[in-house]
This record gives structure tokens, sequence and C-alpha cells, in this order.
């Protein structure tokens, strides 16, 4: 069997080096094509030697020293579209994927998607890219890898609907007044992952749930009054199809990101030796469910309306949101002003066209300066 080339764009964060782990071990099915990052050029130069991909690329800051490397923006699409990768892992956060998603479906790449917010923003645009461009799309988010094992290739009419688990995040029993004074260091400290920075916040704001029914939306083509979501705090179902006949299947795992990244290389076929620890349902019981406190985390309520909507409303959620968790990481604003600010610029630009690449490009601009007005930081 020959060996197909991944391009990891966004290596050094969590599920870039969750990536490397996973292929390490995948030496014999698997190359690493291209590698780029944003700004960490000590990091990467240590991948880089170690996995030789025929392609780096830095965004930002630190090129100087390797005058091989790709630099800027561009560096994204040039590793999305190297001849070397059949399949581009876009594990970059934020709408700054959206280019190299389309980019590599356009190409007829399988994207292994990570960066959900890239599907988010551009649904329709992404599913047309990859549709008349023969590209492949295949989630890495851990609930999208599940419903996609559970459903198995049968056609959306058997399904009566999609349950999205959601492990609640640092706040799931924390009272409306204790959430607005909720401070970074609470909100950083996730009771079942570790990920980068933006994704546990917007796991305690609930945006992070509301990003993954829409991004179940575009992968699945169910309507969202097929879409739920349940609290399970011990993330080992990780997510739930139930079918027209009231079976209801599930995957389960222990919480490690290695199984749905080697997955979404793999799919639809298996590979042994993962790295992921056995599954011992004894020690991971008791499994508990939960309603979702709608009330308490208003950003699963409004981003899933922004779905509903459609046209630019979802992209304006997905930016009014990093504008935020940008300036709340920055201890700028309070936790509680994370939904305020989403509700505000859904409130102004949720109808804003949404006909064409750049007019998503320009309504997610439109949100972010009205973010940044709301709180002049
Ligand atoms: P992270 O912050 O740890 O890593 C982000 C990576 O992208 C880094 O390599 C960084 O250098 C690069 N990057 C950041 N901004 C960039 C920009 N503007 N242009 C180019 N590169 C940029 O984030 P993460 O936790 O690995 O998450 C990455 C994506 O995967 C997100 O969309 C997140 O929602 C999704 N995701 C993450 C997890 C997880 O367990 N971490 C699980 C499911 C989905
Ligand atoms: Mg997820």
């Amino acid at each position: 069997m020959s060996s197909r080339g991944v391009a990891i764009l966004g290596s050094t964060g969590s599920i870039g080096t969750t990536a490397l782990r996973v292929l390490a071990r995948q030496s014999e099915r698997f190359h690493v094509a291209a590698l780029t990052a944003f700004s960490n050029a000590a990091l990467l130069a240590e991948q880089a030697a170690r996995f030789t991909p025929s392609y780096v690329g830095l965004v930002h800051n630190g090129q100087e020293e390797h005058p091989g490397w790709g630099a800027g923006v561009g560096c994204l699409i040039d590793a999305a579209t190297h001849a070397d990768a059949d399949i581009v892992l876009n594990a970059v956060v934020g709408a700054a994927g959206l280019d190299a998603t389309l980019a590599a479906l356009e190409r007829g790449k399988r994207v292994a998607l990570a960066n959900k917010e890239s599907l988010v923003m551009g649904g329709s645009l992404v599913t047309t890219a990859a549709r008349e461009g023969g590209g492949e799309l295949v989630p890495v988010d851990s609930e999208h890898s599940a419903i996609l094992q559970c459903l198995a290739g049968r056609p959306t009419a058997e399904v009566r609907r999609l349950v999205i688990t959601a492990s609640g995040g640092p706040f799931r029993k924390w009272s409306a007044r204790e959430l607005e004074q909720a401070t970074l260091a609470d909100a950083l400290q996730h009771p079942t992952w570790r990920m980068g920075r933006k994704i546990t916040v917007d796991s305690a704001t609930l945006a992070n749930k509301a990003l993954e029914v829409i991004e179940a939306h575009f992968l699945f083509g169910l309507p969202y009054d097929r879409i739920e979501v349940v609290v399970h705090p011990q993330s080992v179902v990780h997510s739930f199809v139930e079918f027209i006949d009231g079976s209801v299947l599930a995957q389960l795992g222990v919480p490690s990101m290695e199984l749905p990244v080697l997955y979404a290389l793999s799919y639809p076929d298996r590979l042994s030796d993962t790295g992921v620890p056995p599954f011992d349902a004894v020690e991971l019981s008791p499994l508990t469910f939960e309603k979702v406190r709608s009330t308490e985390f208003p950003a699963l309520g409004l981003g899933t309306e922004a779905g509903r909507r459609g046209g630019a409303a979802p992209a304006v959620f997905n930016a009014a949101n990093e504008q935020a968790v940008a300036y709340f990481l920055e201890g700028a604003i309070r936790f509680g002003d994370i939904p305020r600010a989403i509700e505000s610029a859904l409130g102004k630009f949720a109808d804003a066209p949404a006909d064409s690449r750049d007019a998503i490009f320009e309504a997610d601009a439109s949100a972010r300066r009205h973010v940044q007005e709301l709180y002049r930081c």
C-alpha cells in the first residue's frame, strides 16, 4: 500500500500535536507532507526536523531563520493544495481556516476537519466546494466522528435525530449569578479535555456546542429540529444517532482525540495501535445524562437559532464569538459579556448578504467591528 501524504495546518496546537503523535505510530501508511503554524517557530522547526515534510509554512514571526519556509497567510493555501498532500488536516483555530478548507476541497483532497469554524462560517460554500471539486469532508470533532461511525452510510431518511453530547464544561453546576463573575482561570479548567484556549472557553459558554450543531447540520444534511444536545459529564459517549425504528446507536471511547484524528485519516478503514487506553466500562462508570440549562448558557440557543436562520447568521455568530473570546482571554471583558456580544452582533448583521466567500468575510468583519465598538478595547 502506498503511503498517503498528510498536510497538518496548525501543527503546533493541541490537535496538531495529537495528530503528529498519531502519525508517528502509523509511518507505514502515512507520511507528513506539510506543516504550518502561526508563530511558534521553535516547535515548528523541531517538528519539521523530525517528520521531514515537503513543505513548511509559518504565518507570522520567526521565518527569518528558516529561509526555505513559506511565510504569511498564503502558506495555509500552499500547504492545503500541495501535490504531496492527499489529506489536509485543518487544525487551525477560527475563521482563518476557511480559505484552506475551500482550496483543499476544490483540489479534490480529503479534509480531516478539526477547524469547525470554517464549516460554520461557510457551510454551503464548503459543501459546494467538496461536491464540485470532488473533495471529501471527514470530521475530526469527536461528536461528529461518533455520528459518522453510527450512521455507517445509512441514508438520512432512516435517521430520526442526532443527539450530540456535551460535557457541560467547568460551569455545569454554576448559577447564572456565579457565571457572570467567572474568571478566565475558572473557564480554562475543563473537566475532561485538554484543548487550545479558544475552544476551552467555547466549551465553558457552550458556544462550542452551537458550533457543533451547525457543523452537524452541514456534515450530515439534517434539519436543525432533528439535532439535539444532551449533557454527559464523563465525555465517554461521544454522540447518539436515533433511527426511525427507535433503535439508538452510540459510539463510546475514553476521552482522547487520538481516536477521532486517526479515524479521519483512515476512514472508512480502522487501524490498530492508536495509543488510546483500553476501554473499561466499569472503570468509566457511571455514565450520566442531563438536560442543557439553556437559560444559564444562552450561547447554545443563539447559535442554533443562527443556524436555522442560515445565510450570514452562522458566520456572524462565529465572528462575534471569536472576537468576544479574544477579549475575554485578554481579561478585557467578563464571561457573561460573551453571549451578550454575540446576541448584539446577530441583532445587527444576521441578515447580511452571504452569497459568496467575500460576502461572508464581510459579514465576519462587520460582526468583529461591532464587538470591538461595543467594548471599545
Ligand atoms: P490551538 O490553539 O491549540 O492550536 C491552533 C493551531 O492553529 C496552532 O498551531 C496555531 O499556530 C495555528 N493558528 C492559530 N491561529 C492561526 C491563524 N490565524 N492562521 C494560521 N494558523 C493559526 O487549537 P486546538 O485546540 O488545536 O483547536 C484547533 C481546531 O480544532 C479548532 O477549530 C477547534 O475548535 C478544533 N477542535 C479542537 C479539539 C481539541 O481537543 N483541541 C477538539 C475538537 C475540535
Ligand atoms: Mg467536539
